[in-house]
């Protein structure tokens, strides 16, 4: 089944202690997509400005991303840069550039009100209302967010929990949202503004969720050689959007699977600046690591 998508659709400039990479494909909903598409079709929602490189629309189209949804409108593209410490957990943003995005409304072509998945990648939480308010009646919904909106969009933010069946954030930020530095504790503080399944990724230290059938703690595929982990955390609720989206039975029978695939499919992104990894993946690759992981988690 199809998913649908919306987020940012960015150039990424990204600085690294050994490289420097300018205006690479990048926005969370370009990896979220492109990781989607690994297991599902994807349709999606977004904007960008006349000097958007036509080898990114070409990008996507080779994921078999549909992009009726994508505007391409007069001026410049989100522009989004960002710098890591030697540590590269610690990241600065250096600039962004609003561009198109200032007056960004997203508007969905008719075909995509009836998909069943939908992922509200990180983007302002009114947008993601307003593109959840144009949906008929999807089966899942989940929302991610950022600092940013914990920030400046707090009103908007908790009424965007209360509409979703699923909500991802960083542990940060889930300390920030429920004033404890406990995950488990923060989980429960979550699940009572409304969602049932509740997702704190931990960085490199995977990611931890909390539903109907308890707590799950799903590993990060163990990588020896970070090269940029920008979008990582897209990546990783874009698999798993996409797998969920290509399996038969619940969510309940299938997240945990879900969130190892994502898990996966964000280890390749760590490996390369953007999306330039990613986008070479193939099935077999992401099946392998799969595999590696359950022996190395197995007792
Ligand atoms: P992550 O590494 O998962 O935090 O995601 C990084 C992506 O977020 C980059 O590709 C950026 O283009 C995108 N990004 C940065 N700032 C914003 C913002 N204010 N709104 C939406 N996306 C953003």
């Amino acid at each position: 089944m199809s998913i649908l998508i919306v987020g940012s659709t960015a150039l990424d400039s990204i600085k690294t202690p050994t490289a420097e990479n300018p205006r690479l494909l990048g926005g969370s909903a370009s990896h979220a997509s492109v990781a989607a598409s690994f297991f599902s079709p994807v349709s999606l929602v977004g904007v960008v400005g006349e000097d958007f490189p036509k080898k990114y629309l070409q990008l996507y189209k080779s994921h078999k991303i549909d992009l009726a949804g994508l505007q391409i409108l007069p001026g410049k593209t989100f522009h989004w840069a960002g710098e890591y410490e030697v540590n590269m957990n610690n990241r600065r943003t250096l600039l962004t550039e609003l561009g198109v995005f200032e007056t960004f409304n997203p508007t969905l072509p008719e075909a995509y009100r009836n998909l069943p998945y939908v992922l509200l990648a990180n983007i302002a939480p009114a947008l993601q209302h307003h593109v959840l308010d144009q949906m008929k009646k999807p089966k899942f919904v989940v929302a991610d967010t950022m600092d940013l909106w914990l920030n400046i969009a707090m009103p908007d933010l908790l009424k965007l929990i209360k509409r979703v069946d699923g909500f991802v954030l960083n542990d940060s930020e889930a300390s920030q949202l429920t004033q404890t530095d406990n995950v488990f504790a923060a989980l429960k503080k979550i699940h009572k503004l409304g969602p049932k399944y509740v997702i704190i990724k931990k960085g490199s230290h995977g990611s931890i969720l909390s539903g109907p059938t308890g707590i799950f703690i799903c590993p990060a595929y163990p990588l020896g050689n970070v090269k940029d982990p920008t979008g990582a955390g897209d990546s990783f609720v874009g698999g798993m959007m996409g797998y969920l989206a290509k399996s038969k039975g619940s969510i309940d029978a299938n997240i945990r699977a879900a969130m190892v695939h994502g898990s996966v499919t964000a280890s390749f992104c760590c490996e390369g600046f953007g999306l330039t990894r990613t986008t070479k993946v193939k099935p077999a690759d992401i099946q392998k690591r799969v595999k590696e992981l359950e022996k190395m988690t197995r007792f």
